[in-house]
């Protein structure tokens, strides 16, 4: 066994690898860009060596830096995480000429897969199943089409190079076919520097389900079992869980052996993930292999009782593989939601930012954890803007969803926009909790699994937001007195007094485009709040972030944090946000932007496709940005006039800056 490594990753799984590296007494050599110089993954490794500046490619993708540091600092071994040098086999051949152990599969096996087009003809040889299409060499888009046209829409292009659901897009009829082709082409030439393409037949209601697999040196090769990831968002994992549900033992065993097959046939070793869809009849094909550890490796973890770093380090030091097939057991069930520093209600739109306030469930046998951020980390534009991978056990699917929903309560974070609240809502979903599951689920479910803030949350949030303001205001002013050292004096008191009335006071919020007030009425009980015509009795106490409240004589407990008056509240029913308008505070967050349109975040222009003095309908595309290497198209909000254009394509632009500015027509 090695007994120094080097991790070529940041974040979560960096962090996850050094846990158990140092499980086994293995020390581990970070590597981390400038941006990431304080970061977990840094102060978690026994020796760290900065490759460079925060660009991924200047730093994390430094393949001969990252080669140097192993030498310098004595490394035997590399692990790649996933993303980044994980499937690059230019990589593995340089650490094998440097003499280092690459963790992963050999350098052949990731040439197989790493093509889509080459790994199914590959498969196709190997008799496990395909989705029909086309996957050849002739990529003249006429060719493309009649390809299409002969197999009927809807088809799936895809980047053979492609990854993470980028350079893909779903044609439903011939007449798009031309604008999905270019936009694919587009999204892979940026993300992968190449835009050959495949075409497939778009199976309408498939699962996507996956098997593990691992391979030794010596010969040996195992499967364990499957997880199901349809739960997809822009064809990206959001949920996964194993084992998938309504799995029978002849399926697993089925899929288990092609999935060992495609393995087997490019003389693999280590971790690796065979894709399958599953259609609705219980057939299924073959997609792709990744040839790496992946993202929701947890979840096998937990069923099977098996520390899969552990495996890959054992494999990649040429020991057997732990267990044999036999062996394999499948125990309770585990899911995994990934948490994103992103807008769910903005078409997912990634968010940046400070984590200025960061609480997590405690972790122990049932939850876990895999984060590589701390309160107070950024989530840079730099990188994958993942905070965190919440992963719950149990006996029964039941039980760890259940776990799950309460443990999403838990994940307490403010500062930025993230998919918690989004989550809770799908893992609440009845048509989830039924295993109703397909790739298509969340756009089936939209109606119940977006809500715009605001409405639907009635009376109470607002009532403890008030609650909170009260008990806040009340504490800077014990604060003040104690610091003049008048304590008796009347201005120290926060009761609302005023001369010859009772004492009242309102309290305004913005929640979502809406202004509310409530009424404050000091009285023997504490508060008498009045919203929208109710009447609540409240009081409570305030300690740190956590309040303890009583609304008409019910308590319960929420947290609050505020930053800046902006209040977000988070009680068992899931986050509640709105903006305290503080009187002494000028809330000029919310003026409205006027004729102008704005960057959503730091990105770059891809293209612009309107000239000024142009007009244009409501919905119309106006700019596409890049940023987070997804693609973001900007639309009219109104009929109107392009006045002015302010980039072109190619240019950097700040998140907030104006794009272009317009006039909107005469309602
Ligand atoms: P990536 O490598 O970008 O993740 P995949 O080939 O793994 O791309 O596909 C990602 C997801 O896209 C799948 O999980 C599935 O939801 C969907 N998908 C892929 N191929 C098809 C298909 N032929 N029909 C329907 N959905 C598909």
């Amino acid at each position: 066994m090695f007994n120094k490594i080097l991790i070529a990753n940041r974040g979560e799984i960096a962090c996850r690898v050094i846990r158990t590296a140092h499980l086994l007494g293995i020390r581990c050599v970070a590597i981390y860009s400038e941006a990431d110089a304080k970061a977990m993954h840094v102060a978690m490794a026994d020796e760290a060596v900065c490759v460079g500046p925060a660009a991924s490619k200047d730093s994390y993708l430094k393949m001969d830096t990252i080669l140097e540091v192993a030498k310098q600092t004595g490394a035997q071994a590399i692990h790649p995480g996933y993303g980044f040098l994980s499937e690059n086999a230019t990589f593995v051949q340089k650490c094998q000429d440097a003499g280092v152990v690459f963790i992963g599969p050999p350098a052949p096996a990731i040439v197989a897969m790493g093509s889509k087009s080459a790994a199914k003809r590959i498969m196709e040889d190997a008799g496990v199943p395909l989705v029909p299409g086309y996957h050849g060499e002739d990529q003249d888009p006429a060719v493309l089409r009649k390809h299409s046209d002969a197999m009927g829409y809807p088809v799936l292009l895809k980047a053979t190079a492609g990854g993470g659901g980028k350079g893909m897009r779903v044609v439903w009829s011939a007449d798009e076919f031309t604008s999905a082709l270019e936009a694919a082409k587009r999204e892979a030439m940026n993300g992968f520097g190449d835009d050959t393409m495949l075409v497939e037949k778009y199976l309408t209601k498939p699962r996507h389900v996956e098997i593990q697999v691992f391979c030794d040196q010596h010969g040996n090769s195992v499967y364990l079992a499957e997880r199901d990831c349809s739960v997809q968002r822009r064809h990206q994992k959001v949920v996964e869980e194993a084992p998938a549900p309504g799995m029978s033992p002849e399926l697993r065993k089925a899929m288990g052996e092609a999935a060992v097959r495609a393995a087997e046939a490019i003389g693999y070793e280590g971790a690796g993930t065979v894709e399958f869809l599953l259609d609705e009849d219980g057939s299924f094909y073959f997609m792709e292999m990744n040839t790496r550890l992946q993202v929701e490796h947890p979840v096998t973890e937990l069923i099977t009782g098996q520390d899969l770093v552990e495996w890959q380090l054992k494999v990649a030091s040429g020991q057997p593989l732990p267990i044999s097939q036999d062996e394999v057991q499948i125990n309770g069930h585990a899911v995994e939601v990934r948490i994103y520093a992103e807008d769910p209600e903005n078409d997912f739109l990634p968010a940046t930012g400070k984590l200025e306030y960061l609480r997590t469930p405690e972790e122990n046998r049932f939850v876990r954890v895999d984060t590589g951020v701390r309160e107070g980390d950024e989530v840079s534009i730099y990188y994958d803007p993942m905070i965190a991978k919440l992963i719950v056990w149990d006996e029964n699917r039941d039980r760890a969803m259940q776990r799950m929903s309460q443990a999403l309560t838990e994940y307490r974070i403010a500062g930025m926009k993230t998919n918690t609240h989004f989550l809770k809502r799908l893992i609440d979903n009845s048509a989830f909790r039924a295993a109703e599951l397909d790739t298509g689920f969340i756009e089936k479910h939209e109606a119940e699994l977006f809500s715009n803030q605001g409405g639907s949350h009635g009376a109470n949030p607002l009532a403890l937001a008030a609650l909170y303001t009260l008990l806040k205001q009340a504490q800077e002013r014990a604060v003040e007195a104690e610091r003049s050292r008048d304590t008796t004096s009347p201005w120290h008191l926060f009761t609302g007094w005023r001369m010859n009335e009772t004492p009242h006071l309102p309290i305004r919020f913005k929640v979502g485009e809406e202004e509310k007030t409530v009424q404050v009425n000091w009285i023997e009980q504490g508060y008498r709040l009045e919203i929208d015509g109710h009447i609540l009795i409240a009081n409570g106490k305030l300690n740190d972030d956590r309040l303890q409240a009583s609304l008409n004589g019910h308590s319960r407990n929420a947290f609050v944090a505020e930053l800046n008056g902006h209040v977000t509240l988070f009680t068992d029913q899931g986050a509640f946000e709105c903006q305290w308008l503080r009187p002494d505070l000028d809330s000029h967050d919310f003026e409205e932007e006027g004729g102008s349109l704005t960057a959503p975040m730091n990105g770059s222009i891809v293209a612009v496709l309107v000239e000024a003095g142009q007009q244009v309908k409501k919905g119309t595309a106006l700019v596409i940005m890049e940023a987070m290497k997804m693609e973001h198209t900007i639309t009219a909000a109104s009929d109107g006039t392009v006045t002015e254009v302010f980039y072109r394509a190619g240019d950097l632009v700040a998140g907030g800056a104006d794009l272009l500015a317009f006039e909107a027509a005469e309602a």
